[in-house]
């Protein structure tokens, strides 16, 4: 494995200069990492450039639970058994417990073997969370004696945060993706529509109050603002093409996403498959949300059906088996 070295963004605070810009905030000879890697190679490696300075890790910070960000975890707790891990409550079940990720990619229940396996979404290893942030809300926590932000980014996992150091370098997890991950998956990863265009505004508002940003895919970005324009863009591009799909023809949730796949030429593999269907449900529920469509089963094929707009705005306490039918027969 290639040697990590630490890069310094300003003061005490650094990030690793490989593929996952792991956050780590230096005070005297302890560290507080930001997120911890995606397996315990990779934390042995981040381990062995701050053993070399003469620092040990005293805390984790995980933004959210995916395996990249937390795979680390359970090396460090395992090298340093005093060693503070926090998350926010809704993540803690994913990062305890490896299972988790992979049972909810397969509707609740047992997982397909590949999902198990695949390092960016499941931890190899389970961690034990030692501080639970809670509430989700904006918060300061403090840990070696210095106070650290969170602020609550929902979207791309339900409760994810990113972290202010108390040199005000903002580290933003996966709210956004760097140049290279938003060219290469024409689908970005996001599970909550209406959270992430939210949190798209709350990152706008809060980057001129800050004097450097940090994305663990992409590292230090001098300028992130363009890059949440194009993410948004993006996002809502992807929610217009769903739309028009179902303005021609009710669809299934499978349906959506083969469309999808085949027209942007996704890979035919589970995991491709499952990254996704996942954000395809996140567009079909904030369109229903929205009150533009309706779910409804017929002869065993669950399809959203588009709602015909104006009528149904007008008419949002309908239940759906009130819907005149002639409305139910339009599209
Ligand atoms: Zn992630």
């Amino acid at each position: 494995m290639a040697r990590i070295n630490l890069i310094r963004v300003k003061d005490n605070s650094y990030y690793c200069n490989s593929i996952f810009s792991i956050g780590v905030y230096i005070k005297d000879n302890m560290a507080v990492l930001i997120d911890s890697g995606i397996s315990k190679e990779v934390a042995k490696e981040v381990d062995k450039s701050l053993s070399q300075i003469n620092i040990h890790v005293a805390a984790i910070i995980n933004t959210h639970c995916h395996g990249d960000h937390c795979g680390g975890n359970a090396f460090f707790q395992q090298k340093y058994p005093q060693i503070k891990i926090f998350c926010t409550e809704t993540e803690r079940p994913f990062i305890e417990d490896p299972l988790m990720a992979p049972i909810c990619f397969c509707g609740g229940a047992a997982a397909f073997e590949e999902l198990k396996k695949c390092k960016p979404i499941a931890p190899q290893q389970a961690s034990k969370v030692t501080d639970i942030i809670a509430p989700y809300v904006d918060q300061k926590i403090f840990i070696c004696g210095e106070t650290f932000e969170i602020i609550t980014l929902p979207g791309h996992t339900r409760g994810m945060i990113a972290v202010k150091t108390p040199d005000n370098v903002l580290y933003c997890g996966d709210a956004i993706f760097g140049d290279d991950t938003f060219k290469k998956y024409p689908i970005l990863y996001y599970t909550f529509i209406g959270d992430t265009l939210k949190s798209f505004k709350k990152l706008r508002a809060l980057i001129p109050s800050i004097d450097a940003t940090v994305i663990y895919h992409g590292g230090l970005i001098p300028d992130i603002i363009p890059l949440i324009d194009d993410h948004e863009k993006r996002i809502l591009e992807t929610k217009n093409k769903i739309f028009s799909m179902l303005c021609e023809q009710p669809l299934s949730l499978e349906e959506i996403t083969a469309k999808i796949m085949q027209t942007n030429d996704i890979p035919d593999d589970v995991i491709s498959y499952v990254l996704t269907k996942t954000p395809m449900q996140a567009y079909i529920a904030e369109l229903q949300y929205e009150k533009l469509i309706e779910i409804r089963v017929t002869n065993g094929v669950n399809r959203a059906h588009l709602i015909e707009n104006g009528v149904y705005h007008q008419s949002q306490h309908y239940l759906s088996e009130n819907i005149p039918e002639e409305l139910n027969t339009i599209f």
